[in-house]
């Protein structure tokens, strides 16, 4: 891969640049990248073509090229990706949210809008555990309605709160109900939400670090920190599972996101922590991908 116009004299229009662009990345990168280098996105884009590219806009071209040549996530490259309906910041500081981890907090979603439903009147504290970019808690409080949650956001990361804080910023009045908490899973949250919770939701690291499959662009550009774990890649789960049982209000649901081939193993966690209903669903490609528990309605 080289830079498509280089040194170029600043008469190259974008339309020429894309296909120069395509022929090196392939036609849906290239609109990527260089909807990225113009600051024109969709619509807006189709209106730049034929204007003439500016030296500026060919450095950033040339610059986000460079670090693809090197292997980095088209991701971190364009410094955002789309996740549901929001437009997330990302960087190596975080995980790249993944589409398969948007079921995830579809589920949360429903579930915190049926006990909504059920017991209407003061916002539901609700909790994204390793909140990395925020991806699934901000979509909770972008897709709830207003005053419905107050949502928890938590990672033992300070750059990733650091991350999450910045995507808050673009949800508006949106967020305003969003908090944040740095810490080991739940003691990240205050005190005063012990017992109260109505909805944990949480993709944790779940990979075992000796795991042949990972790919190796995971393994060396996102954070380690967001993937791994012993114990087979459960040791986390147990920990969230454990804490779960008393952190949720009776009735309150926890939602995990865990590995293909996890299901069997982290229902038995979830039983042995003495949750109820636990439940393991498939994603598309017939893989396990989320667990569902609730804390016993009749507890006390
Ligand atoms: N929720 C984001 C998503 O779904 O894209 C990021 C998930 S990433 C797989 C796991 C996150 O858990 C990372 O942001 C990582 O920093 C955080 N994490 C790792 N160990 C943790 C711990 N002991 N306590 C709290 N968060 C932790
Ligand atoms: N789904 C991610 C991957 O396969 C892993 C995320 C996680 O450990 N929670 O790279």
């Amino acid at each position: 891969m080289t830079g498509p116009a280089s040194g170029g004299d600043g008469t190259i229009s974008w339309r020429r640049l894309l296909d120069e662009t395509a022929a090196i990345t392939g036609r849906p990168q290239a609109r990527w990248l260089c909807e990225e280098a113009s600051g024109a996105f969709g619509d807006e884009f189709l209106e730049v073509q034929s204007h003439a590219v500016t030296e500026r806009c060919i450095a950033h071209l040339d610059a986000m090229l460079a670090r693809l040549r090197d292997g980095e996530p088209l991701q971190y490259v364009l410094g955002h990706w789309s996740f549901r309906r929001l437009d997330l910041l990302v960087d190596p500081r975080v995980l790249i949210p993944r589409p398969e981890t948007e079921l995830v907090a579809e589920l949360a979603i429903d579930l915190a809008r049926s006990l909504a439903a059920q017991r209407p009147g003061r916002p539901l504290p609700v909790a994204d555990l390793g909140t990395g970019s925020g991806a699934i808690g901000l979509s909770l409080a972008a897709e709830l309605p207003r005053g419905l949650v107050d949502v928890w956001l938590t990672d033992v990361s300070p750059d990733a709160l650091d991350v999450a804080r910045a995507n808050l910023a673009g949800l508006g009045m949106a967020g305003a109900g969003v908090q944040f908490g740095h810490g080991e899973w739940f003691e990240a949250l205050p005190s005063s939400l012990h017992g109260e919770l109505a909805v944990v939701v949480s993709n944790p690291p779940y990979i075992a670090p000796d795991d042949p499959e990972v790919a190796p662009d995971v393994r060396r550009w996102e954070p380690a920190l967001a993937l791994f774990a012993d114990d087979h890649g459960l040791a986390h789960v147990r920990t969230i599972a454990a804490g779960a049982s008393s952190w949720l209000r009776p009735g309150g649901w926890l939602v995990l996101e865990i590995g293909a081939g996890q299901g069997s193993a982290v229902a038995d966690v979830l039983r042995d922590a003495g949750l109820c209903e636990v439940a393991v669903r498939r994603d598309l490609s017939g893989r396990d991908r989320i667990a569902s528990a609730r804390r016993d309605p009749g507890e006390n």
